[in-house]
């Protein structure tokens, strides 16, 4: 594109046509010098430069290429006349099979809605047709670039160029109406897309009325070729857990918590990466868009569900900062205020009531935070349960919950946190109790996490309070990542508070833990965990499973989040997954003891159920 300016040279520089206006460079007028101040007419052009910047690369965490630009080569069939399909086939090697399923794939040229077409050839093809091309004077041989995906693995991570998504997105339109933007899921290729892109480089010449150049009226712009990036996944690690979720609905976040990159990323049902653009996919393109599992959706960064009990770690943590309990506290298994659907020791501390997941214990602890009455107040327990909902409120927001992270994760929900305010509209008076609101204390009711705050939350207790944003990239071209992803950020509990919560969680997979089958001890990795059922509100589907874990106990280096949909138990369903993603990444390999167990959710990830 060319643009023209016109500047007077009197000291004074003016913008006289607008940009529009004036999109030839030979549109300037000239005007008769008068002197004292001789107005000479400039011309300002943007002129491109040679050159056309390739798109960076996709690569994880080990340099595997994931993503890369290569050329595509087209067949242009003659646009007038018949045409011999059987000596096309003949001079392609297709039999004629293969002639009509790739006319079925072959694409319109722009502008045709069917015949002529441009048939896709593979390189060995191609030098078939430029040794016969004499024979063949009306076809025409072309070639693009493309993006192409050497890992069926990473779809929700890696998205799609947006450019070779269009065929997709007008389905998806056409298929979701209202929803369409939550399956809009560009990944990677588009929240970095301008880094990926690069840019043409141009030069600003300036220009009198005779064409005689005056220098450059600003500077030039360097032509950049698109940025790499790399990923903070490991997609072996990704294959793998994916495999283990299959066509299942739920997510896997696996994070290092001591920077919080995301090793694996699995939104299920999985489906293939390439699937979005390829041309010859509509058809799996529709399939997927009419699922009532809504395979396309991003489930770790958009859906938010109540985390169950999972979320005893965090109210532990926090009536632990707050004095409301200690870690030797002790209450009864008391039936009367919440049913514990296990038959347990006595929880006499906080350890036990992690092990066992002892509803009424956390019951208690959350009524001990919600009716004390702070130092501030006199006995106004209306006044106080707001104060202590508010300040509860406080200390769980400092995980990063009630608000997005600032990932890189495109269409990131923010979850939810009920508001004092909130219970005073939903329960139509200020008078609401402890008793209308104590579903929080077991991580139920109001409360919704997403899958990236579940495994964020999980990478907090093992720091003991810090996080640093969970991040899909972690260097840009030979940079590091954004600034933003080294910023800690830290929560308003103390070190030791986390600290008194590993007992119970490493007991959690030990003898009578609620996941004592998912230990890792024969392989000698300390797993810390809980698990969490999720009741679902529909009597007829099956409960929610969830689990939220870290290894090695004391020296962690990866954080895991499961969360499986309609699959009953946390412990029987979603603890297995988790531990063997952990098993993968610490050891390289699953341990013979659990392959039977691997076979077994892999067949039911295939199945679905
Ligand atoms: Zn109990």
């Amino acid at each position: 594109m060319r643009t023209a300016l016109i500047i007077w040279r009197n000291g004074l520089l003016a913008l006289l046509a607008g940009l529009a206006a004036c999109s030839s460079p030979d549109q300037s007028t000239t005007q008769a010098p008068t002197a004292p101040d001789v107005r000479v007419r400039y011309t300002a052009r943007r002129v491109a430069l040679p050159g056309v910047p390739r798109r960076g690369r996709i690569l994880d965490r080990h340099d595997s290429v994931l993503v890369a630009t290569r050329p595509e080569f087209l067949l242009g069939l003659p646009r007038r006349g018949a045409l011999d399909t059987l000596a096309l086939g003949q001079l392609l090697g297709w039999d004629s099979t293969t002639v009509r399923r790739r006319f079925a794939e072959a694409r319109p040229y722009p502008g045709a809605t069917r015949y002529p077409v441009q048939l896709r050839l593979t390189p060995a093809e191609v030098s078939r047709v430029r040794r016969d091309s004499a024979a063949w004077p009306t076809l025409t041989l072309g070639q693009r670039p493309r993006r192409t995906y050497t890992t069926p693995a990473g779809a929700p991570v890696l998205g799609y160029w947006s450019a070779e998504a269009q065929p997709f997105l007008g389905q998806a339109r056409r298929a979701a109406r209202g929803r369409f933007y939550r399956l809009r899921n560009g990944g990677v290729e588009s929240y970095y897309n301008g880094l990926l892109a690069g840019h043409r480089g141009y030069a600003h010449p300036l220009e009198d009325a005779q064409g005689r150049p005056h220098g450059s009226w600003t500077r030039d712009t360097l032509f950049q070729d698109g940025q790499d990036l790399h990923l903070t996944l490991d997609v072996k690690l990704q294959a793998y857990a994916e495999k283990l979720l299959g066509n299942r609905k739920g997510y896997l976040v696996a994070l290092d918590p001591r920077t919080g990159e995301i090793l694996a990323f699995v939104s299920g049902p999985v489906y293939s990466a390439s699937i979005i653009t390829a041309p010859d996919q509509a058809g799996t393109r529709a399939e997927l868009l009419e699922s009532d599992d809504r395979p396309l959706l991003n489930r770790p960064a958009t859906l938010a569900n109540p985390p169950g009990s999972v979320f005893k770690l965090v109210n532990a943590a926090v009536a632990l900062q707050l004095g409301a309990i200690s870690p030797a506290t002790g209450f009864r298994c008391d039936q009367s205020l919440i049913s514990c659907v296990h038959d347990h020791p006595r929880p006499r501390n906080l350890t036990v009531a992690l092990q066992y997941s002892c509803n009424p214990y956390f019951y208690q602890v959350m009524r001990n935070l919600i009716e004390r009455v702070p130092d501030s107040l006199a006995a106004d327990t209306v006044a106080a349960r707001h104060a202590n909902l508010a300040q509860w409120r406080r200390y769980v927001r400092s995980f990063g919950l009630d608000s997005v992270l600032g990932t890189d994760v495109p269409r990131e929900a923010p979850g939810f946190l009920p508001t004092p305010a909130y219970y005073d509209r939903a329960r139509q008076t200020r008078r609401w109790t402890y008793r209308s609101i104590y579903s929080l204390s077991i991580g139920q009711g109001e409360i919704n996490l997403t899958g990236l705050q579940m495994a964020n939350m999980t990478a907090i207790i093992a720091n003991r309070g810090w996080y640093y944003p969970p991040h899909l990239v972690r260097g840009i071209g030979t940079g590091g990542p954004l600034p933003r992803f080294k910023v800690k950020h830290h929560t308003l509990i103390d070190s030791a508070h986390f600290a008194a919560l590993l007992p119970g969680m490493k007991a959690v997979l030990e003898r009578g833990g609620t996941a004592e089958a998912s230990s890792l001890a024969d392989v000698g990795i300390a797993v810390a965990g809980k698990t969490g059922t999720v009741e679902n509100g529909s009597d007829e589907d099956d409960d929610h499973a969830a689990f939220v874990g870290f290894a090695p106990a004391d020296n962690p280096q990866i954080a895991v989040a499961v969360y499986l949909e309609n699959a009953g138990f946390g412990a029987t369903a979603a603890a297995p997954c988790a531990v063997m993603v952990m098993e993968k990444y610490l050891r390289g390999s699953i341990a013979p003891k659990r392959r039977n167990w691997e076979a077994r959710i892999k067949r039911r990830a295939r199945s679905g159920y």
